[in-house]
């Protein structure tokens, strides 16, 4: 039985159509990243989860019950937004126990889960205050003591990191990622980061125009991507794309590059080619099958690594290195192991 389960799911607000034809099946205790670029429908379909939205047709299943015409308050689900969504009047105490005041439990037993909750978000110091008397930081672990302290079956985050600074940005991941282990909880997280979702998801769904691109690990999705867009999506910088002319296409699996004949067995890209590669994958000295000399544009020290910036094809290209680089024109090295084929369509071809 999946313990998340969504059934061709369709969502339109008017003429637009955000959601269509959503499948997807979550296992129980698992770390789920919606990863994708703004607009592409995640927060929609968070909130059909947690029914704050209707939804057009479909179903999702909540350990095969039936979610789609429950009461949000019935459904056994707390959601955490990007605004925190505290009340600016009541103390922290006041604003963790929010939701347990409906619930028939006493003073005590309530007073015994926001202290519990405090004490894992480490802010027992501050149960006093009004949120205006709190950092970002600390309004957001607000926030979450909220969540926890309903002990709900299913935890939604909407960006919950996305108003912090960076530095508060990735403590607070890692604060989520051991809340995630010590807790055991089922978490549907939503985030265009794809840090975020690169180190804190168990899977991610990437996502474009209320559609799945791909489905896996985190592992899978950088090793194995489906098509072009997941393989630009994952990855800073992003994977060089470069799209080889008809007349470079020698033969159903021969191609030239940079005037080098490149044969792969088990492929027929006759249609159309796009060979990809990584930035981290090229090198300056472990000598490969593809070279090439290149003149550098730019170089971004970003300390223990290089970004080198340069043109191939009238298109940029980008190289990461952890050695530094003197000279304008370098010797490069591809490795035809680490090159990615993507057919006319951009979808990936097996190797
Ligand atoms: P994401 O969270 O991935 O950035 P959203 O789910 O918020 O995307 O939005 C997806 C699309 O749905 C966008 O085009 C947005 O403008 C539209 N949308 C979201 N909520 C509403 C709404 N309440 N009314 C009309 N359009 C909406
Ligand atoms: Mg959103």
């Amino acid at each position: 039985m999946a313990f998340l389960k969504f059934e061709d799911i369709d969502k339109s607000f008017g003429e637009n159509n955000v959601i269509s034809k959503f499948n997807l099946e979550v296992e129980k205790g698992k770390f789920i990243v919606l990863l994708g670029p703004s607009g592409c429908g995640k927060s929609t379909l968070l909130r059909m989860i947690a029914g704050l939205e209707k939804i057009d047709n479909g179903k999702i299943l909540l350990e095969d019950n039936l979610l789609n015409d429950l009461l949000p308050s019935k459904r056994q689900i707390a959601m955490v937004f990007q605004s925190y969504a505290l009340y600016p009047h009541m103390n922290v105490f006041q604003n963790i126990s929010f939701g347990l005041k409906s619930e028939k439990i006493s003073k005590n037993q309530i007073k015994d889960k926001v202290i519990e909750a405090s004490k894992i978000l480490k802010i027992e110091e501050l149960l006093d205050r009004r949120p205006k008397e709190l950092s970002g930081g600390q309004r957001q672990r607000v926030a979450i003591g909220r969540a926890i302290t309903r002990n709900p079956k299913l935890f939604l985050f909407d960006e919950p990191l996305s108003n912090l600074d960076a530095a508060l940005r990735s403590e607070m991941r890692v604060e989520i990622s051991k809340l995630h282990k010590r807790l055991k909880s089922n978490i549907v997280y939503v985030t265009h980061d794809q840090i975020e979702a690169m180190t804190l998801a168990d899977k991610i769904v990437i996502m474009n125009k209320g559609k799945i691109e791909q489905f896996g690990s985190p592992e899978d999705i950088y090793n194995n991507p489906n098509n072009i867009f997941v393989a630009e999506f994952i990855g800073n910088p992003k994977m060089n794309i470069l799209k080889i002319q008809k007349e470079n296409i020698l033969n159903k699996n021969t191609f030239k590059l940079f005037n080098q004949e490149i044969k792969f067995e088990n492929v027929n890209f006759e249609n159309g080619l796009y060979v990809g590669i990584r930035p981290e994958d090229i090198s300056f000295e472990n000598k490969s099958e593809i070279v090439l000399q290149i003149s550098i544009d730019l170089v971004e020290n970003l300390g223990s690594e290089k970004i080198i910036y340069t043109y191939l094809n009238n298109e940029e290209f980008r190289i990461k290195s952890s050695k530094n680089v003197k000279d304008k024109k370098i010797t490069i090295y591809l490795p035809k192991n680490k090159l990615y084929l993507f057919d006319n369509n951009k979808k990936r071809l097996k190797t």
